[in-house]
């Protein structure tokens, strides 16, 4: 602690560069300035962001902490350590390992970990909820691997845990793989596990989306289910951008090995070190209250979308975030997402199950209540942000954006992200 801290310089930045100055500065205008409901986004928080804006970035860490393949790794050890400990305490893990760069990478490496070349898993299908990297043929775990698919039912439009069973049953998977990026329901581990046992398959899940529920005691945890476990670090969750994976000791090495050197070489140390922060933030209860409000927050905004006419896939939400299928309102999700964020109401198109549009129109939209709970808003902002997305939607010819755009900068100016800290006079 003998010399001073040289963090984040703003003024250094604008002075040499004010083109990507102006981007930064631009950037948090915009944030500041909408409705964020991208259900993968948050904001981190100043602590997580001077962690990632410092001189760990420079350090070569090759390896795992006392085993590294550079010198000099003797501080940088620490925060690699310090965040190991805090991710098992967190999760009630056997190992951690917090090197992935993302969580498409995270999963890389288990699938390193497990499976050879031509392997067969199975995972959730895309446009069913799941993830590019669990199977989609445009990606590495579609084109390498064999890899089968399984969906929701049409009915209930909750996975289809009988599909799962008779396709485990008929393809025998080295490993099955739940999780995905639109699933707006709880997972059933306790049968994902079941099926796993019962054809002799690793069980993974990828808990990217709904990892900060965990983390906040708001909805059961996989660990105790999973053989492995990976997740991104950026979305619910609130830390830097990034991956990380917990697993059983008995796959600690495989899981190790594969991460570095099979999957990456160096680990980005300040993203190493944000994640510790993230995590010591999450042991505090405020997160608990946080992750608890998060869901509050999403089914009160799905409630309100309902009355607009949109209709919830899967009836609703356990989680963060919901499904709307928009075919009954006659508007596109690509509509939907281009006449909300003339307004200022960031958020995505998205398939839903069966979709008869393709991915790049789609039916549906996928909101996500992450970024407004942290600006602190609540069931009432969300009632009438329901409203808005709703006028927004039906506004054909653009003549209520203004007054959509008049709502959403009364919410977020009584609300901000990112308020100034109070200066001390
Ligand atoms: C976001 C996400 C990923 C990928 O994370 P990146 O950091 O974008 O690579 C992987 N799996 C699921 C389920 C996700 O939602």
């Amino acid at each position: 602690m003998s010399t001073p801290y040289w963090g984040p310089d703003f003024g250094a930045l604008a002075a040499f560069d004010p083109d990507i100055a102006g981007v930064v500065t631009d950037e948090l205008d915009r944030l500041r300035g909408g409705l964020q409901l991208i259900a993968s986004e948050n904001f981190t928080s100043p602590a997580v962001l001077a962690a990632l804006g410092s001189t760990l970035s420079n350090k070569y860490a090759e390896g795992y902490p006392g085993r590294r393949y550079y010198g000099g790794c003797e501080v940088v050890d620490r925060a690699e350590e310090i965040g190991i400990a805090r991710a098992r305490e967190l999760f009630g893990a056997e190992h951690a390992n917090l090197q992935p760069h993302s969580g498409a990478n995270a999963n890389l490496a288990a699938y390193g970990a497990f499976l050879r070349p031509g392997d067969t898993f199975l995972g959730m299908a895309l446009p069913h909820g799941g993830h590019l990297t669990h199977g989609a043929t445009v990606s590495f775990s579609g084109k390498w691997f064999n890899a089968v698919q399984y969906g929701v039912d049409p009915a209930t439009e909750h996975i289809d845990y009988d599909q799962v069973r008779d396709l485990a049953r008929e393809h025998r998977p080295r490993m099955i793989v739940a999780g995905g990026s639109a699933i707006p329901r709880l997972i059933d581990f306790a049968v994902f596990r079941e099926i796993a046992d019962e054809v002799g398959a690793v069980f993974m899940v990828d808990a990217a989306h709904f990892i900060g529920l965990v983390a906040g005691k708001a909805i059961p945890s996989p660990v105790p289910y999973a053989d492995v476990v990976t997740f991104t670090t950026h979305k619910v969750l609130r830390g830097p951008r990034g991956g990380a994976i917990v697993c059983k000791a008995e796959h600690a090495k495989a899981i190790d090995k594969s991460a570095f050197p099979m999957m990456q070489g160096g680990p980005l140390m300040h993203a190493v070190a944000a994640k510790a922060v993230n995590f010591k933030e999450c042991l505090q209860p405020a997160y608990q209250d946080y992750a608890r409000q998060v869901v509050a927050n999403a089914q009160a905004l799905t409630a309100g979308l309902a009355e607009e006419g949109l209709r919830p896939v899967a009836g609703g939400t356990d989680t963060h975030l919901a499904l709307l299928d928009l075919q009954e309102t006659g508007v596109t999700g690509a509509e939907a997402e281009a006449r909300c964020g003339a307004a200022g109401i960031v958020l995505n198109k998205n398939a839903i199950p069966f979709d008869p549009q393709p991915a790049s129109v789609a039916s549906g939209i996928r909101v996500g209540s992450p970024a407004v709970t942290t600006q602190g808003m609540t069931e009432g902002d969300m009632a009438t942000i329901a409203s808005l997305i709703g006028t927004a939607i039906r506004d054909v010819d653009g003549s209520r954006t203004a007054e959509v755009a008049a709502g959403v900068r009364e919410l977020v100016e009584a609300r901000p992200a990112y308020p100034e800290p109070a200066r001390a006079v």
